[in-house]
């Protein structure tokens, strides 16, 4: 199959090797719009991603390897929203670029839509970048501040060929900058003469002007105040809704997570070490570490926030260069025994839909 099939809404995957166990959303869950009696837009099976460490001014030589991505499995139903959750350094961004084909991955599938990813070069490359998008975290660093507005969101729909005139590309760029709430009046502008909040909305009508199906947000609120970050959260929910877009949430605030996804991810130096729906997560969160991600979360009734026990992590994340031996968690885990620094802890389904790795859930 070629990635022109991407083109065809609602198709079947050609590879059928969909892990059934990741897959499915109950269609009370979340979006409405939830395709869950199809198979997923994105697979991602075993995916590594592992950068070289080098040494030597001259003849340069590999020491080592910057674990980043080191073996992580999941699926993305069409409609829904995965978010991927962890500190700064877990892997999640890097995760991401290597799914959208941004960094070639060391081994490993992604398939979107039933196309592997690894490996498509030429034309097929430039029909994935039109389907699967990226919203970035700095909206400032990643728009071109010597371009016009109008440039800026009209460069995909000139390298994806979508306009056939100048008069065209003008009409849709100002109807874009509708969509996202941005006065079309202001398409001759350049980035720093807008607001932090305005330039996310930017790097989003960027991001739709190729009429993408799946979008990787890559931290897309972080960098901004936080009576913004709703607003631009809102304006996604919308644009899900409306286009039917499938999104990788990618972000280390918990609330917001609990707020746009369907289904969460925890990542841990390089893994996922827990995965199943968002409610479940937040009511009956299994892995230690998540336990101690969620333990900070702020509650909004400050009695109870009072009341609940934090549970504090010691130490650094470990470097991804030598992550340690058994369970990565085990140096900085509460409740570590013995066999966790000797023993890698098996990825099951401790409930159903509820996936983690940990020796102590049983
Ligand atoms: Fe903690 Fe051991 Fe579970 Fe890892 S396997 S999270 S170290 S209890």
């Amino acid at each position: 199959m070629t990635i022109d099939a991407m083109h065809t809404p609602r198709h079947k995957s050609a590879s059928g090797d969909v892990d059934p166990t990741m897959s499915s959303v109950p269609a009370t869950q979340g979006s409405s719009s939830i395709h869950t009696d199809e198979p997923p837009l994105v697979q991602v099976s075993e995916l590594f991603k592992y950068f070289p460490v080098t040494q030597g001014l001259i003849i340069e030589r590999q020491i080592g390897s910057v674990k980043a991505v080191d073996g992580i499995s999941f699926s993305i139903l069409r409609g829904e929203t995965l978010g991927m959750v962890g500190e700064s350094g877990c892997g999640k961004t890097t995760a991401g670029r290597t799914i959208l084909g941004l960094y070639r991955p060391t081994s490993g599938s992604v398939q979107i839509g039933g196309i592997e990813i690894n490996g498509i070069e030429g034309e097929d490359v430039r029909l994935l970048r039109r389907k699967a998008q990226m919203i970035f975290q700095d909206p400032y660093a990643s728009l071109n501040p010597r371009w016009t507005v109008a440039s800026i969101i009209a460069e995909p729909l000139r390298v994806h060929k979508l306009v056939a005139t100048k008069a065209e590309a003008t009409e849709r760029v100002k109807e874009l900058m509708l969509l996202v709430g941005l006065s079309p009046r202001l398409f001759n502008r350049f980035p720093h003469e807008f607001s932090g909040g305005q330039r996310q909305r930017i790097g989003v009508a960027r991001a739709l002007a190729s009429d993408p199906q799946f979008i990787v947000c890559d931290e897309p609120i972080s960098a901004l105040d936080v009576s913004i970050q709703a607003q631009v959260v809102n304006l996604m929910e919308e644009l899900q809704d409306k286009f039917g877009l499938t999104y990788l949430f990618i972000a280390h605030d918990l609330s917001m997570v609990r707020h746009i996804c369907d289904r969460v991810a925890v990542m841990y130096l390089g893994v996922i070490v827990e995965l199943t729906e968002r409610d479940e997560l937040y009511e009956n969160p299994l892995h230690p570490y998540t336990q101690a991600l969620l333990s900070a979360v702020p509650i909004p009734d400050p009695k109870k926030d009072r009341a609940r026990q934090r549970i504090i992590l010691t130490g650094d994340v470990p470097s991804p260069i030598n992550p340690p031996s058994g369970c990565r968690f085990h140096n900085r885990c509460p409740l570590a025994i013995d066999r966790c620094s000797q023993e890698r802890p098996e990825w099951r389904e401790a409930a159903p839909n509820h996936w983690v790795a940990c020796h102590l859930v049983v």
